[in-house]
């Protein structure tokens, strides 16, 4: 298998979601939805409506069919809040129908314009969907408001629009439910605030080992205390089927979500098969941190152009010695500081 820069994960691994989005009960204390409205002026709005993940929200269930009603509150807030702006949707490239839309809308408010990509992982995070859409290079975990750019989420327009200028109450996000840890795959509307086993217990499998992963097995937190509470920064749970015998070549397998890593046993040695370079899409060679790492020379790791690492997880993800390099990349960042 070759991998080129990135990598289709939604082909690799799709996930289908019922289209009925199901309320979750609690009558627990919830969380009221709030904005950081930012201080500098936004001369850039960029929205992401073109998932890489298998697992993420879908757009649909964001747009609810109507991307009328949404370019209209898009539009209200804009108005309201960031009234120069120019706003960018970014829309995946087989879309027709939400690219005509989008297009339609733009041809009358020349504000808003439409970017077509593929959705391959992890070209929707913010270095590089910036760097592709407007051209502008941020360093990872830089605020792109500092270059006058927010980025903002889908559900984010719908939750400043009802909660600041419709002034409504008992606001719901929509969170996707997915993988092998699950009888099906579904999309939830859940009152932040709620813990995430109020949010699983009807899906969940009896009976199994599962981990359980908030935006994603890749680069996403993996929760460890279930009765922690669901807030408004999460998109997605992963539940995963934690095995207990070895998976050889496990990213061969494309027909399930088979993330497992060292947890059953499988690290071995390097074997210098380049895979984890071939896929990691800002050109690093991801195995040199692992050597700086297990020669306990973290410090070096930063010669290897360690701040150019985006933490997408993919090299962990290809690597057959299952070594955790994203785990890796991360100490020799806080060793090198
Ligand atoms: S985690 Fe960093 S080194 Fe690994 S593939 Fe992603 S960008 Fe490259
Ligand atoms: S770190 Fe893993 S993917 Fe990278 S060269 Fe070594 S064995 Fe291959």
């Amino acid at each position: 298998m070759v991998y080129k820069k990135g990598f289709d994960l939604i082909k690799a691994y799709p996930t289908e979601f019922s289209e009925d989005i199901v309320s979750v009960r609690y009558s627990g204390r919830t969380e009221d939805f709030s904005f950081s409205f930012p201080e500098k002026k936004v001369e850039h709005i960029v929205i992401n409506l073109c998932p890489t993940e298998p697992w993420a929200l879908p757009h649909w269930a964001i747009l609810k069919d109507n991307t009328t009603n949404f370019l209209h509150r898009l539009e209200k807030v804009r108005a309201e809040y960031f009234p120069d702006s120019r706003c960018c949707i970014v829309v995946e490239h087989r879309e027709d129908d939400l690219i005509n839309d989008l297009i339609r809308f733009g041809k009358k408010h020349e504000w808003l314009h439409t970017y077509s990509m593929k959705p391959v992982y992890p070209y929707d995070a913010p270095v590089l969907i910036l760097k592709n859409v407007l051209g502008l290079k941020i360093t990872f975990g830089e605020n792109p408001i500092e270059h006058g750019v927010l980025l903002l989420e889908a559900q984010s327009i719908t939750g400043i629009y009802e909660h600041y200028i419709l002034k409504r109450e008992n606001e719901v996000r929509l969170v996707s439910i997915s993988g092998t840890g699950l009888n099906e795959n579904r999309i939830l509307k859940i009152r932040p605030g709620t813990p995430i086993e109020t949010v699983l217990k009807k899906y969940i499998r009896i009976d199994i080992k599962y981990r359980v992963f908030i935006n994603g097995p890749l680069n996403g937190t993996e929760v460890e205390d279930l009765t922690q509470a669901i807030d408004w920064s999460v998109k997605s749970i992963v539940v995963m089927e934690e095995r207990d015998y070895k998976t050889p070549f496990h990213y061969i397998r494309a027909k399930e979500l088979r993330f497992t890593t060292s947890l059953m046993g499988e690290l071995r040695q390097c074997v210098y098969c380049n895979f984890c370079d071939d896929i990691c899409p800002v050109d690093l060679e991801p195995a040199l941190y692992w050597h700086c790492y297990s020669r306990s020379e973290k410090q070096k790791a930063r010669i290897y152009a360690l701040d150019k690492c985006i933490e997408c997880g993919l090299c962990s993800f290809v690597c057959p010695s299952k070594l955790e390099l994203l785990q890796v990349i991360k100490e020799c960042k806080s060793a090198s500081k």
